[in-house]
């Protein structure tokens, strides 16, 4: 039985178009990987039986036309899948199972692919390093010491360990591209509302963007393509018609004007992200792009906007889990009052909670006015900054994070230092605009960095293709042997 797990999504696609594997024979080797990969504790729960029914189906009869013909595919555990336990990563919704489907999920199996299970992640994708998951912390295949980043934390862990060949994640402030560049893959935050939000377990909704993981930027075309489109049942969602990103795709960047922001070089920047974004801005140039710096003038303030805006939002959206309507209860509930205390503090853990007080305190009445309509004036700032910048600039290009992954445990106990790891993804999300984390390189240890690529609303086509022509000149390369199995 031939083995294509190694391989990346486009090629396995390729492989089943010309029957040079079934799906099924896929399918098995997948499920022999995550079998032997426990130790990295990516999966909340497998759903083996299904994929194998849905391999022999597609087998069958197969329908080559689908962007992903019969492809068996993991997802974060923040997308509602129909009758498949849905965690968010929270005790408080260990036994929730709904009866709906996300409208993303459905996309993928509507263009061919099937589930194979549900991805570990941070608590309500609340998190940098998959460590607040009520599942336990998730291993980076990079090395048995490290955080896969988070809170796509399984996603991205999965992704490199070849136990899916693409996945999708979530980015409220960067929880697909820092986990990507963590594991040296690819992850791609879409412009707000070009991806449904419709049965994602909400976290901060005017932030919240599904997006794909992957090992390369066709592989995320197709992906793209596969998840987004209008959908009436997100009210933010983006009418447009659906592009074909991985058809178009072009490696020529040829003239295009690409902006360095000189305040994304912050202090204590370890020497090799700086190294690295210099390599950056020299294949794009050597390519034909033509560099410019330029100002966006209120970064410093993205990061403290972000922790007000998204804990606020936070604080609304979990209301709801009071113990009646989802999932857990507390089994000490003397009256209604000590249920709803009793289940929200069982049921949630210490970041979670963290958040909610800090959300609950920055819409209180006497402090609203104070953090949380400032921190949207300031929103709109952050995004007018960007406007300005792309009437003279097609992409912008910056470190994915401040440094490669850390060690399990290394910023647990120290939450501030945890929310600096997303200084350079928030803006993107404050803006609402499209953003890639491209690997491209490795530090002294041999950790992965990834570079961010950030375009105008609505400019996929264009960040995917630089990203494209990046890619066939960076070199990088995978490092990750298999040593859990
Ligand atoms: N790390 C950020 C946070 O904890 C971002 C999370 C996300 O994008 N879901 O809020």
């Amino acid at each position: 039985m031939s083995d294509l797990t190694n391989q990346s999504l486009h090629e396995i696609i390729e492989k089943i178009k010309t029957k040079k594997i079934s799906s099924l024979e896929l399918t098995n080797n997948y499920i022999k990987n995550i079998k032997t990969a426990k130790k990295l504790n990516t999966f909340v729960t497998t759903t083996f039986e299904h994929a194998l029914e849905k391999a022999k189906e597609f087998d069958k009869k197969p329908n080559y036309e689908q962007l992903l013909p019969g492809i068996p595919l993991a997802v974060k555990d923040l997308f509602c899948t129909q009758d498949v336990k849905t965690t968010a990563g929270s005790n408080i919704l260990n036994n929730f199972i709904p009866s709906y489907e996300s409208t993303v999920t459905k996309n993928l199996w509507n263009n061919g692919a099937f589930l194979l299970g549900k991805l570990n992640c941070d608590e309500f994708a609340m998190g940098s390093s998959n460590e607040t998951s009520f599942f336990g912390n998730v291993i980076n295949p990079v090395g048995d010491k490290l955080v896969p980043g988070g809170s796509s934390g399984g996603s991205s862990a999965a992704l490199a360990a070849d136990l899916t060949p693409a996945t999708i994640g979530t980015d409220t402030g960067g929880s697909i591209r820092q986990p990507a560049s963590f594991t040296g893959t690819v992850g791609l935050k879409p412009t707000y509302g070009l991806c449904s939000r419709w049965g994602i377990v909400a976290f901060a909704s005017s932030l919240d963007q599904a997006g794909p993981m992957t090992k390369n930027i066709i592989d995320s075309a197709i992906m793209l393509e596969a998840m987004c489109g209008f959908d009436e049942k997100d009210s933010t969602s983006i009418k447009k018609n659906k592009e074909p990103y991985s058809k178009n795709l072009k490696d020529n960047v040829k003239g295009l004007k690409i902006g360095i922001p000189k305040e994304y070089r912050v202090d204590n920047m370890p020497k090799e992200v700086d190294e690295l974004w210099e390599k950056g801005k020299k294949i794009l140039k050597d390519l034909g792009a033509e560099i410019i710096n330029i100002s966006l003038p209120h970064t410093k303030y993205a990061l403290p906007t972000y922790y007000i805006v998204a804990p606020a939002e936070a604080s609304s959206n979990l209301a709801r889990y009071d113990g009646v309507r989802y999932g857990f209860r507390s089994k000490k509930d003397e009256d209604l009052i000590q249920m709803y205390e009793n289940t929200r503090s069982e049921g949630f853990g210490d970041e979670v909670k963290r958040r909610i007080l800090i959300g609950t305190y920055v819409l209180s009445s006497g402090y609203y006015d104070a953090y949380y309509l400032k921190a949207q004036k300031v929103r709109q700032l952050i995004k007018k900054d960007f406007d300005e910048n792309f009437k003279k600039v097609d992409a912008i290009l910056t470190p994915s994070t401040p440094s490669s992954a850390f060690e399990i445990g290394e910023k647990t106990n120290d939450p501030v230092s945890m929310y600096l790891n997303d200084i350079f993804t928030v803006p993107v999300n404050l803006a609402g605009l499209p953003a890639l984390s491209l690997p491209a390189g490795v530090d002294q240890k041999g950790y992965p960095l990834g570079l961010q690529l950030i375009g105008k609303a609505l400019d996929e086509q264009k960040i995917l293709n630089i990203g494209y022509a990046f890619e066939k000149n960076c070199g990088f390369q995978s490092q990750i042997k298999k040593w859990w199995s």
